[in-house]
């Protein structure tokens, strides 16, 4: 079956797991491709430019938005953070699934663009356990924990607009689960066009035929 790459937009607040269970999808298939987005924040520590992140500098950010580069971009915490076009149209084309692991103000332009792009918020059991993985992280100051919870507060109101909201309580569970919603996707008559049109020419034939 001739089959497109789904555009799979992954939003959650900061803490609830994005980046393990995404990693725990692309150690367990070969589909998948993650887009690394470009961001003016620092690096933490064990990160690495072109790994998590391209890390640049806000003017070299600017330079990428004026160029178009980028599908969409967003501020968020003091910073700026945007996803690459060229990768993720490539690997749209190659058939793979592309993986986005971005936040809300993107997600929703992203849809706007890409409208078959499927929409996940992946959330924490609860919003103490949230607090919990955050300082347990022991890489942020509490200054920045306490900004990031605000900042979910608010998203919480967004996670409405999301076609599909997965509670990470147990990666590999949630992993899973995302897994099966993404590949669900690839048999979606709007995916289908191509086999759609063949099966319509193949019976034109075989009537004829007969
Ligand atoms: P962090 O600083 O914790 O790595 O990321 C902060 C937030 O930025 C997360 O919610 C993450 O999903 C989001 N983010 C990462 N890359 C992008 C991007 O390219 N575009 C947008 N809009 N958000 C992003």
């Amino acid at each position: 079956m001739e089959h497109q790459g789904v555009l799979a937009v992954i939003s959650g607040f900061s803490g609830a797991g994005k980046g393990t269970v995404m990693k725990a999808l692309l150690e367990g298939y070969d589909q998948y491709a993650l887009s690394i987005s470009a961001t003016t924040r620092e690096p933490r520590p064990g990160e690495e430019n072109g790994r998590e992140y391209f890390f640049v500098s806000e003017p070299e950010f600017e330079e990428m938005i004026e160029k178009g580069a980028l599908i969409e971009y967003a501020r968020y915490v003091n910073h700026y953070y945007g996803t690459p076009r060229a990768y993720v149209e490539s690997k749209l084309a190659e058939g793979k699934d592309v993986l986005l692991e971005i936040e809300i103000q993107g997600a929703l332009k992203v849809k706007e663009q890409f409208p078959e792009a499927l929409l996940v918020f992946l959330v924490p059991p609860s919003a103490a356990e949230l607090k919990e993985r955050l300082s347990g992280r022991g890489t942020e100051t509490e200054e920045v924990i306490e900004k990031r919870l605000k900042r979910a507060a608010e998203e919480a109101e967004g996670m409405a607009s999301y076609e599909y909201i997965l509670v990470n309580d147990k990666v590999e569970d949630c992993t899973a689960r995302l897994h099966a919603l993404i590949q669900s996707q690839h048999y979606r008559t709007s995916a289908c066009r191509e086999l759609i049109r063949r099966m319509e020419e193949e019976l034109k034939e075989l009537t004829k035929k007969a």
